[in-house]
């Protein structure tokens, strides 16, 4: 009977392997991009095969003078050396079996312990995770659905704070993007932070007693579900069209911010997909919904993606500098230093376009726009060691370090009401 038992429990975990697309030989390259001329290289070779931008998100993004990452297919990877030594391009590679990382990240034990804080969940973990610390924390924590995905599912906001009348707010997202599975882990620790310390820590009792903060744990729930099931590195919702065979849009592409002007795509088939009308995806529409039902008291945006280690502010959308800009670039900066207090992590910070490149209808100029000040979008650990791929046991350095910004803008905000 144990035998059998085994033999059942080995053939569904080979089935679930069998379903899912294998990394094995794939590697991720590190190109420095110098000039125009080696711009224009790295778009031929990707008109010639596969390749998966990581950084950054797309093709048209790579400029002179920048660093790009990206995956090609085990097919293609000794062809794409023999293009980068024959250009001379400057190279490396940064990981040399994405498959050998990638089954790393999952802990086939804890992964059977059920949740956990230094594991990567997964939904059906995370959502049953949701009702049980609202259930737990009752005083602190409730639970609200602000709508349903494309495939269905219901998306969560868990609001926490201490009971009060006309408290200012704060707005976090995880999981825009499926497979920058840090981001999801972050928000589950932080309001387990939240709870945890509300009690001890004096600061974040004065924050929850002050602050109500809505955070919604994964927004594009759909894809993260797909990246576990099929492909670790989905990206983008999973919606289909009438028009496309291709599937999903990049959910951050698709806000009402100089929507699909700039470093997006009109292509279902890419990765940036910027969608076939703003808010044309069921998550960013919820999102969008429900931050304008509570305008009046979200006073800061938080969105929290990987990877790279920034704090970006607006804009993104073009190289305008915002009306705030002396403040935000302020408080980026006194908030960087702070999370390196814990393990010296080194971030960057200014406005997307500048930082890094421009990318229009992004959630944090939206916010932005729509007059909530404090938006920030961060890129978490690391700076392309590991990438998406970062390994469980960092799990805890990040979302610590991470812990200590969001409290510190939170602690900002408070000071400075407007
Ligand atoms: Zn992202």
């Amino acid at each position: 009977m144990l035998a059998l038992l085994l033999i059942l429990a080995t053939a569904a975990l080979a089935s679930a392997n069998i379903s899912a697309e294998n990394f094995n030989g794939e590697k991720v390259f590190r190109v420095n991009v110098q000039n125009e001329e080696q711009v224009k290289l790295i778009n031929d070779l990707a008109n010639t095969m596969q390749i998966d931008f990581w950084k950054p998100d797309s093709v048209v993004q790579v400029k002179p003078d920048s660093i790009v990452d990206f995956r090609v297919e085990a097919a293609h990877v000794s062809t794409a050396e023999r293009f980068l030594e024959q250009n001379g391009f400057n190279y490396r590679v940064l990981i040399h079996n994405l498959q050998t990382v990638l089954e790393a990240q999952i802990d086939r034990q804890g992964r059977a312990a059920g949740h956990g804080y230094e594991k990567y969940n997964t939904w059906e973990e995370i959502e049953a995770w949701t009702q049980q610390i609202s259930e737990e924390n009752p005083e602190l924590v409730s639970r609200l659905v602000i709508g349903t995905t494309f495939e269905g599912r219901n998306m969560y906001v868990l609001k926490v704070g201490k009971e009060g009348v006309n408290k200012p707010a704060i707005f976090m997202d995880c999981g825009f993007h499926a497979r920058e599975w840090i981001s999801h882990a972050f928000c589950q620790w932080f309001v387990k932070e939240a709870v945890n310390t509300y009690g001890t820590d004096a600061q974040m009792a004065n924050l929850l007693n002050n602050l109500d903060f809505y955070i919604l744990p994964v927004v594009n729930i759909d894809g993260y579900v797909y990246t576990w099931e099929k492909n670790r590195m989905w990206r983008k919702t999973r919606s289909t069209s009438p028009n496309s065979r291709c599937i999903g849009t990049d959910p951050n592409r698709n806000f009402n911010a100089k929507w699909c002007t700039m470093g997006a795509s009109k292509y279902p088939c890419d990765d940036t997909y910027c969608g076939s009308h703003p808010e044309s995806e069921k998550e960013t529409k919820a999102l969008a919904d429900f931050v304008r039902s509570k305008l009046s008291s979200i006073k800061a945006y938080l969105t929290i993606h990987s990877y790279s280690q920034l704090l970006l502010f607006p804009y993104s959308y073009g190289y305008d500098i915002p009306e705030d800009f002396a403040e935000l670039n302020a408080l980026a900066e006194a908030t960087v230093k702070e999370l390196a207090t814990l393990y010296s992590t080194k971030y960057e910070y200014g406005p997307g376009a500048e930082t890094i490149y421009p990318a229009a209808g992004g959630s944090d100029d939206w916010a932005y726009d729509q007059g909530i000040k404090y938006s920030f979008t961060f890129e978490l650990r690391d700076r392309g060691s590991y990438g998406f791929s970062l390994p469980p046991s960092l799990i805890k350095p990040t979302c610590e370090e991470t812990t200590l910004a969001v409290k510190y803008i939170a602690n900002y905000v408070l000071q400075h009401l407007y």
